[in-house]
């Protein structure tokens, strides 16, 4: 018989694929002991099978009110008891954490008649009708699909005939009468009365938590954090304990070490009188944690013990929700926390350093993408204004755009390619397409644990959060700051690190892990912690990571960055700038003579190019690619060029034979799929003495080098290969110039001659491919456009986001590795290419060589080394030295 629903006491962390994070933490805390309200979950398994069928399942509302029989006898009083009821939450719990995305509906339980009853009970009616109007209100608008704006409305009109500004200004009776306005508003909008049986409202609110795991914010969270959306959520079904029961209740959240930085000490935020929702909403403003310790300091301290355990339990930063009622402290949620990366990082060096988890461990939580992020550029403060405004630093980082202030709005211009500033008074899960849209979000209400905050940090979103001195009007499309007004479309600049928001763009300055990087400045704690973690990872790590570089200084860059050489040298930049004339001259050439002559005159210029690139890789592999792309890319525009011509002889010029020439030559030249045509090796096997010159420049670079004292150590590559008939061809003519050049000389240039392996037919006959190559390197950016077929260099923008959003893939193929098409084809690769020649040296030089998870793939694959951008260096040694752990 398959089992839907668990007590607190059953379950336990491990348990979260069934019990959702929350279900399995609310179990842990419990069984640590802690003071957690009882309840039981109700696993997702009951919710995917809800999903599936559309009915509840069978069997779950027995054992639900069997559950709930337990409560009662342990409460000693029963739902809904008309004279002291006994009230439940039901509130969504997912595997993974999507914060505000699916329901909660509080205060189950009450009635009419029970509403009387808790008054009663609790001394206190105003309390009562409030949380029999909150019931009613979430109740109305998530189970029974009311707007939830109507009530809000009925709300502020009651507000406004009583003359307050605030719902603590209503009264008992007032709170009464909105109940009534509430459940006649139900009634109008739904032909059906708020329900009064307790276990009819039970079982309705854990069925929409079910439902709403298929609501659209619920299913855009899951598409841009990669959830899978067959999960489902749990439903936890929990006592209630209240923190609006007066001054000497309160809700809060509590971090064991600031999420933002990593830092120990007290963070959180706490607010009097008020229960957890009213934190997190934001709605109104509240006080810093320590200040809890003022207000009731025994309930403090014993919070400070309860997460001085948490941390050394989980041995990790938790995040916690907690509720004091009448001075009794309870804990309401706990989980291993979000943190920006900054924190990341030192939080894992700290707790190992504090003994807590091992160096593995330590890595293991931290991220490329996270470092990737660390080394973004910062405001140069200095040369800033006075900010704008102040609020809380709540995600980190710095972005400029116009500000916006809507979501609509945010997405229609980030649609045009305009950065945007979201800016709200506060956001909801409506305003996720425009958080996502934005550069960065800012809110004028609202602490380091709102919506907001709590979206923004997941996303690595920059926000700044709750700036009260911003008065901001949706209506108008503006908002104020002192006596600055912005505009819609104004630039502003907002600083998620500092809390700070500034007119304009505010220039930005490196990071200081950039500069590390770069340097070897060790400059302060985080890149203390950053260096640690990457010294770790290269003691681990199997993959050795070398970087794509095609200029002496993004050689030396890279070699700065941790590069072990360079696994890609395109050398068709070589031949821009002004040594255009000379390749034009190359492929106009009439004769022989002409164009040797044109190539004799590039020679000396590649010469130098490997010269330089040589040195600065010294004793280390330099991966030279021939020349690879379609000749006419050198040339100018088809178009542009028969416009300058038809111009000429309108006004009766003579035409130019040169432009005359090239026309000719690229109306020969003219393809009408470039990618899949003259390129790659097929070029140098065509254009007569490019083979020739390119070879020669290398190897008269490497006899440089070494009568320079130096160790090069030059490897050449030919691109595009579709059979082993055409590297034998090349390798033949390759072999001859190193045998010259080495006779000339008399320097042996002994050069390892490889291939890159970008099309499915060489994946496919790597076998024979290897007899004569001496290194495979994936092109991974022609083998996922061929495989594929698809143009890399035009899907993005035809139909990509339309297969995202159909979720036909999670992410781009071209910036992730596709294991199980492009990743077979290169397995296979590995593996007949290892069995033609064992111990086959094999990279990857594909942008995905810098992707996290590609990285690990291609760990597993038991590739020996990836190569990507320079500034991807660090992120790959990070990610190459976490596949291995
Ligand atoms: C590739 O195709 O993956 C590759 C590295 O070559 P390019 O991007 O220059 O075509
Ligand atoms: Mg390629």
């Amino acid at each position: 018989m398959v089992r839907y629903v668990y007590a607190f006491t059953e379950g336990d962390r491990d348990m979260a694929d069934l019990l959702g994070g929350k279900g399995a933490n609310l179990a842990e805390m419990t069984r640590l002991g802690l003071p957690v309200p009882p309840g039981f979950t109700v696993t997702t398994e009951a919710c995917r099978t809800f999903l599936t069928t559309g009915s509840e399942p069978v069997g779950l509302a027995r054992e639900i009110s069997d559950r709930l029989a337990g409560l009662e006898e342990a409460a000693g009083r029963c739902l809904g008891q008309p004279d002291d009821p006994l009230l439940l939450s039901v509130r969504s719990g997912a595997r993974f954490s999507m914060p505000g995305m699916m329901e909660t509906i509080l205060n189950i339980g009450l009635d009419d008649e029970s509403v009387q009853g808790l008054a009663k009970s609790s001394g206190n009616e105003r309390f009562a009708w409030d949380s029999y109007r909150r019931l009613v209100q979430m109740f109305g608008s998530t189970v029974m699909g009311v707007g939830s704006n109507l009530f809000e409305e009925a709300m502020a009109d009651l507000k406004q005939d009583r003359g307050v500004a605030d719902d603590l200004g209503l009264d008992a009776a007032d709170l009464a009468e909105l109940v009534e306005t509430y459940k006649e508003l139900i009634h109008q909008e739904t032909g059906e009365s708020f329900p009064q049986s307790p276990a009819e409202q039970l079982q309705r609110a854990v069925l929409a938590v079910f439902q709403s795991w298929n609501a659209e914010r619920a299913r855009l969270y899951r598409r841009r954090e990669h959830i899978p959306d067959d999960l489902g959520t749990a439903v936890n079904v929990q006592t209630m304990v209240f923190g609006n029961l007066g001054p000497d209740s309160g809700s809060g959240v509590a971090f064991t070490r600031d999420p933002a930085t990593g830092r120990t000490g007290v963070y959180g935020d706490y607010l009097a009188n008020a229960q957890g929702e009213d934190v997190v909403a934001g709605i109104r403003n509240t006080v810093p944690l320590d200040e809890l310790g003022r207000l009731n300091p025994e309930a403090f301290d014993r919070l400070r013990d309860h997460m001085v355990t948490l941390e050394a339990h989980y041995r990790d930063l938790c995040d916690i929700e907690f509720t004091i009622e009448r001075g009794r402290l309870w804990m309401l949620q706990t989980r291993v926390g979000k943190r920006t990366a900054e924190a990341a990082f030192t939080i894992a060096a700290e707790l190992t350093d504090e003994g807590l988890i091992t160096a593995d461990e330590g890595l293991a939580r931290v991220g490329g993408d996270g470092l990737a992020r660390l080394m973004f550029p910062r405001f140069d403060t200095s040369a800033v204004g006075d900010p704008l405004a102040h609020g809380i630093p709540a995600s980190p980082g710095a972005a400029v755009g116009a500000a916006v202030f809507d979501s609509a709005e945010a997405v229609r211009r980030a649609t045009v390619g305009e950065k945007v500033v979201l800016v709200r008074e506060e956001t909801t899960p409506d305003d996720l397409p425009g958080m996502v849209a934005a550069q960065a979000v800012l809110t004028s209400r609202g602490g380091k644990t709102s919506h907001a905050a709590v979206v923004a940090r997941g996303m690595g979103k920059v926000c700044v959060c709750g700036a009260e001195e911003i008065m901001v009007d949706p209506q108008r499309r503006r908002f104020t700051a002192g006596g600055t007004t912005v505009e819609e479309g104004t630039v502003i600049s907002v600083d998620g690190s500092e809390g700070a928001v500034y007119p304009g763009a505010a220039p930005l300055i490196d990071s200081a892990v950039m500069k590390y990087f770069e340097a070897s400045e060790h400059t302060d704690g985080l890149v203390d912690a950053v260096a640690r973690a990457m010294e770790h990872a290269d003691r681990v790590r199997r993959l050795g990571v070398r970087a794509n570089a095609d200029t002496p200084e993004d050689a030396a860059r890279a070699r700065r960055f941790g590069a072990e050489g360079i696994g890609l040298c395109r050398t068709e930049h070589m031949f821009l700038g002004d040594r255009r004339q000379l390749v034009e001259a190359m492929i106009l050439a009439r004769t022989n003579a002409e164009r040797e002559r044109a190539l004799t005159a590039l020679l000396p210029l590649q010469r130098q190019d490997f010269t330089g690139i040589l040195e600065a890789m010294d004793g280390l592999p330099v991966t030279v690619r021939l020349l690879d792309p379609p000749l006419h890319e050198f040339l100018p525009d088809r178009t542009e060029l028969a416009v300058r011509l038809a111009a000429a002889e309108a006004h009766g010029s003579p035409p130019s034979e040169h432009d005359a020439d090239l026309l000719d030559a690229v109306n020969r030249m003219h393809e009408e799929n470039p990618m899949l045509g003259l390129r790659g090796v097929r070029l140098g096997l065509v254009a007569p003495g490019l083979v020739a010159m390119q070879v020669r420049a290398i190897a008269e670079a490497v006899v440089e080098r070494r009568r320079a004292g130096g160790d090069p150590r030059a490897e050449i590559m030919v691109p595009l290969i579709d059979t082993v008939e055409e590297l034998r061809l090349v390798r033949q003519e390759v072999e001859q110039v190193l045998a010259d050049v080495s006779t000339e000389s008399g320097v042996t240039v002994d050069c390892p001659i490889g291939t890159m392996i970008e099309l499915p037919r060489a994946a496919l006959t790597a076998g024979r491919i290897a007899e004569e190559a001496q290194f495979f390197s994936f092109g991974t950016n022609d083998l996922t456009q061929t495989t594929w077929g698809f143009s890399r260099d035009d899907v993005e923008a035809a139909f990509f986001s339309a297969y995202l959003d159909k979720g036909i893939f999670k992410v781009s193929p071209f910036e992730t590795i596709d294991r199980e098409g492009v990743g077979r084809l290169v397995e296979i690769a590995v593996a007949e290419g290892r069995a033609a020649r064992p111990g086959l040296k094999i990279g990857v030089c594909g942008e995905h060589g810098g992707d996290p998870e590609s990285v690990h793939f291609f760990h597993a694959a038991g590739l020996d080394y990836v190569s990507c951008s320079p500034f991807r260096v660090p992120v790959a040694r990070l990610e190459a030295g976490r596949a291995a752990l």
